[in-house]
């Protein structure tokens, strides 16, 4: 099978061909249909996550896939519904299934976890195993897995973030949420605050006007275009839009030390800030105004299996808009050096054929 590998940190992947690999009892083969390309998979190779993960060389990344089941492992139980030839979601946490988190069904921040394509086999293969608990079946219709596969990632942090903010009371008529960055995270994001926010005027904030647009087309009320423009100025053009200069709940897709300092600078009083994007390293904000207004800021990690049922569930209602590229297997680096660039538009799948 063709597979793009990583030999170490800082030197593109290896376009090669190797065996499909063995899957055990309790496994399924999954022929991957499409992996969505992350900015995490550029920030993987140029060692952002070096001092927290001990990878093993070669590794296969992608985390986001979705394709067809080709191989059943022998104990795979009849109960769970699994058939070769079902088209299927990766859910890509896996915990170690012994610790509160695991037990509460968040397997994604499981300390004693793996993530798929963060040394165990990903999708930039085109064959990859998976344990079949973490397989999640897709009813046939009109998606395909160019669609599904960035729902497993991409399309699913934020809206567990957006579940935070709904938790914490910010959503609903009369309230404003911001999305800040309509990348990859970001264009799905603008959707799920339509959709769970129950009323809020949706406003999306970014630095591109193509991006912009995309957030438009998702069902953003207002945009802003915040390159270069300071956090008053900021403040002024959200008060000419929506009557008010602050917002009541914001998700940062980006999560770069400015987009947090605006953040906070545009949050009302009680509003909560919660963090999906990881471009930045560190958080640097005003201590007193966060303690006197009883705001929150919550940090949301990708999204656990129930999260992930959830988005699939939508998607096959058809409530989910793709913004979608398809990369050939062939230009895998060059792809990877425009995500680093936040280059696309919508979210780059490598597909097999
Ligand atoms: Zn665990």
């Amino acid at each position: 099978m063709r597979a793009a590998r990583m030999y170490g940190y800082k030197q593109p992947l290896r376009l090669e061909d190797i065996p499909i690999p063995e899957i055990g009892p309790d496994e399924v083969l999954v022929k991957v249909g499409a992996a969505g390309m992350c900015r995490t998979d550029f920030q993987l190779l140029d060692g952002y996550f070096r001092s927290s993960l001990d990878l093993p060389f070669p590794a296969t990344p992608g985390h986001e896939v979705s394709g067809w089941i080709e191989k059943m492992g022998s104990a795979v139980p009849k109960d769970l519904g699994l058939a070769e030839g079902d088209l299927v979601v990766v859910e890509g946490c896996w915990g170690d299934a012994l610790c509160r988190q695991c037990h509460e069904g968040n397997e994604q921040i499981c300390a004693h976890g793996s993530w798929a394509g963060f040394g165990p086999h990903g999708g930039y293969a085109e064959y990859m195993p998976v344990k079949a608990k973490h397989v999640i079946r897709v009813a046939q219709g009109e998606l395909t897995p160019e669609m599904l596969a960035p729902l497993t990632d991409a399309g699913l942090t934020p809206y567990r973030g957006m579940k935070k903010l709904a938790k914490a009371g910010v959503l609903g008529p009369g309230r404003t949420v911001a999305v800040m960055g309509v990348g990859g995270l970001g264009a799905y994001g603008v959707q799920y605050a339509k959709l769970l926010s129950g009323g809020a005027l949706v406003v999306a904030l970014g630095r591109s006007d193509d991006k912009l647009d995309l957030a438009v087309r998702n069902g953003a009320d207002h945009t802003i275009n915040i390159a270069d423009k300071s956090v008053d100025q900021v403040r002024s053009e959200l008060e000419q839009l929506t009557g008010r200069p602050e917002v009541d709940g914001i998700i940062d897709c980006v999560g770069a030390e400015e987009t947090i300092r605006l953040g906070f600078g545009l949050l009302a009083t009680e509003g909560a800030f919660v963090s999906v994007g990881l471009v930045g390293n560190r958080i640097d904000i005003p201590l007193f105004p966060f303690v006197a207004r009883e705001q929150s800021y919550h940090g949301s990690f990708w999204g656990n299996y129930n999260d992930l049922t959830e988005v699939i569930a939508l998607a096959e209602r058809g409530l989910i808009k793709h913004s979608i590229h398809k990369v050939a297997f062939d230009d895998i680096n060059q792809s990877l050096e425009r995500l680093g660039r936040g280059d696309f538009l919508g979210r780059a799948v490598i597909v097999y054929d």
